[in-house]
């Protein structure tokens, strides 16, 4: 067991997952808290380690499980289907989280925030001014990549008065162009040539149920559909290879378009048909254009869950 305790975002991380367990632990030091470290749960995408190269900095150490009794900061998910293998006999202590509350369940009291925001680090950024903590350059370069990432430079309906105002005060303590840093590092996470067809359906993967029926909602960036979609074919048996191996009901991939704010959507699986009443659109060779549509979280996914 290691003797810190862990802050980690959930698998697949994203840029909000890694860095704001790393702003995470820079809180934390603040408070005097020497025994916190942040860690990750799988291979950093090429958006984060934009991120970490402008700022050089080292990415969090990966681990893969933890043992009965690790204590834990979850930050960025709660759900335990996310998690870290393990998780069920972990000791979560905090959460810092701003998604929905699914099948979470402690044995002993803990912190809880759950804010509803566009991404965990405006939490933190809060959190700092709550505080009367000054923010650095570095940490706000770190919480600003944060926003941009979730959503997509504030564009994105889960966006919130808290991520605008954060990310103007971010803008002035970085002393950078915030919008053409945005799309510079948004840009890196769109670069998907070197990805196999399987590491494409798994960079931004998200697996849930309803009433037994498992469910993963995977997503990419991109700045051309078109490019995505030359590797429909590939892409599609990797989609079936998952189905068949994970017993889901339905895999939805959602390629979003982030200069346009528009995806198109693969989905497979026996419950692929709802999808029409999901979205008003029938699926063509298992593909639906969704205008306007570029959050998992508030777009895509609860219509899905409405209709399983
Ligand atoms: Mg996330
Ligand atoms: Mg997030
Ligand atoms: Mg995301």
């Amino acid at each position: 067991m290691q003797d810190k305790v862990l802050i980690f975002g959930h698998k697949n991380p994203d840029t909000d997952s890694i860095c704001s367990s790393i702003v995470y632990e820079m809180l934390d030091k603040r408070d005097g808290r020497e025994n916190t470290k942040a860690v990750r749960l799988g291979k950093v995408n090429k958006e984060t380690q934009y991120v970490l190269d402008y700022l050089k900095i080292e990415a969090p150490e990966l681990i893969e499980k933890v043992e009965e009794g690790q204590e834990v900061i979850l930050v960025d998910h709660n759900e335990f289907v996310e998690s870290v293998d393990g998780i069920e006999k972990a000791k979560v202590i905090e959460v810092v989280d701003h998604h929905r509350i699914k099948n979470f369940e402690t044995s002993e009291p803990l912190y809880y925030t759950a804010r509803p925001y566009g991404c965990t680090a405006t939490i933190l950024f809060e959190e700092y001014k709550q505080k009367g903590y000054a923010i650095d350059k570095k940490e706000a370069i770190l919480i600003a990549s944060c926003i941009i990432s979730d959503t997509l430079l504030l564009k994105s309906p889960t966006t919130t008065e808290h991520d605008k105002k954060a990310l103007e005060e971010l803008e002035k303590i970085a002393q950078i162009d915030i919008n053409k840093y945005g799309i510079e590092m948004l840009k890196a996470g769109t670069d998907l040539n070197d990805y196999s067809a399987e590491e494409l359906i798994n960079l931004d993967a998200k697996e849930s149920d309803k009433d037994g029926q498992k469910f993963i909602i995977a997503q990419v960036n991109t700045v051309s559909i078109e490019d995505v979609l030359k590797r429909e074919k590939e892409i599609k048996e990797q989609i079936n290879k998952a189905i068949e191996e994970k017993n889901l009901s339905l895999f939805v991939f959602a390629i979003t378009d982030i200069l346009n704010s528009n995806s198109e959507i693969i989905a497979l699986g026996k419950k692929a048909e709802i999808i029409k009443n999901a979205f008003g659109k029938e699926l063509k060779n298992d593909r639906a254009y969704l205008e306007g549509v570029v959050s998992r979280k508030k777009q895509i996914k609860p219509k899905i869950v409405d209709n399983l």
